[in-house]
């Protein structure tokens, strides 16, 4: 079809002039590389200042988890927790203990395949630089990953580990409990309409224009493409995939996604996308699924309410909740 482009052209300058700048830039998007991810806002706000000045506020947020939280940051709570608390309690924020302790909940649930002392083995895997444990390192490190070994109290605010060698990382659930907190800054200034992402974490409020938001998930060995279009009003996406950080040696994928039974990446499933009301629930629960396989996870998530999953096994096949299902 021939294209016109001067009459484009002229109706774009009659639109600027007829929509001054301020009223048609109502809604704002930005995206910013934190905790090692690619965060995302986007938002309605009928004042352009004011709606940047919140989406600053979003990252700045999310600055300060990453700087609670992060293993690889040094000086951050977690680091002291992991250099000490074999030792004996060590004092930490309100705000990490809950995390924690939420964390703990979650292996509950899952009988242990979501363990943030998955770490034990995990530090020794450095996806980037194709590096892995070597078995005496494996063996040495798999009787410290036991989510049973961390101890807390809550009247002290004290975290402990009750055996040596135990390391946790909260890469499993931190960035959808800060998107979680994204969101409830953007709810206590008022707004309505908004989604926030950080990586294969995504939550939504409200709808995009008068039609539900649309969340892709990716075919996990051809990520350019997406297999399915979910649409989202007032809920939370995440997707745990072996294609997001891995390396392959003699044919085996190594990934970050462990099993905590031996250490070693999880195989039954390339993806599992979780949907459900809170981004802190559907990150742990998609990393969750991602390790219990399809017949446990898709029990689990029947179990649960309002929850909802789409897992694509490792032959390519897709399968769905029980919720999802009967709408397919
Ligand atoms: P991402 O969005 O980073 O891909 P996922 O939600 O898929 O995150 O979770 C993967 C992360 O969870 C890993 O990078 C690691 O930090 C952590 N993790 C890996 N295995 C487990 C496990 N069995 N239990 C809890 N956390 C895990
Ligand atoms: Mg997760």
């Amino acid at each position: 079809m021939h294209h016109d482009i001067t009459k484009t052209g002229f109706l774009l300058f009659l639109f600027a002039l007829l929509f001054p700048f301020n009223t048609i830039a109502d809604w704002q998007q930005q995206e910013a590389a934190i905790m090692g991810t690619a965060i995302t806002v986007e938002l309605w706000h009928e004042d352009q200042t004011r709606g940047k000045a919140l989406i600053e506020d979003i990252m700045e947020e999310m600055r300060r988890i990453d700087q609670l939280m992060s293993t690889f940051k040094e000086d951050s709570e977690l680091s002291a927790v992991n250099a000490n608390a074999a030792h004996g309690p060590v004092t930490v924020s309100k705000e990490l203990l809950s995390l924690i302790a939420r964390a703990l909940e979650y292996s509950d649930i899952t009988t242990g395949a979501f363990d943030i002392t998955y770490a034990s083995a995990g530090q020794f895997y450095d996806y980037r630089n194709n590096k892995k444990p070597d078995d005496r390192q494996l063996q040495k490190a798999l009787p410290a990953i036991d989510y049973h070994h961390v101890k807390f109290d809550k009247s002290f605010s004290t975290v402990q580990f009750m055996h040596t060698g135990v390391h946790i990382d909260l890469g499993g659930i931190a960035k959808g409990y800060a998107v979680d907190r994204g969101m409830e800054i953007l709810q206590q200034a008022g707004i309505t309409t908004a989604l926030i992402s950080a990586g294969g974490d995504t939550r939504v409020i409200g709808k995009r224009w008068d039609r539900p938001w649309h969340i892709g998930i990716r075919n996990p060995r051809d990520t350019e493409n997406i297999v399915s279009m979910i649409p989202l009003e007032n809920s939370a996406i995440s997707t745990s995939g072996d294609y997001e950080r891995f390396f392959e040696e003699d044919g085996v994928r190594y990934h970050h996604i462990l099993n905590p039974k031996t250490g070693k990446s999880a195989h039954e499933v390339l993806s599992s996308s979780i949907i459900g009301k809170l981004a802190i629930d559907t990150d742990a629960l998609s990393t969750s699924v991602f390790v219990l396989g399809i017949e446990k996870g898709l029990k689990l998530i029947d179990s649960l309410p309002e929850t909802e999953a789409v897992i694509i096994d490792n032959r390519g096949n897709i399968h769905y909740s029980s919720g999802l299902a009967r709408v397919q």
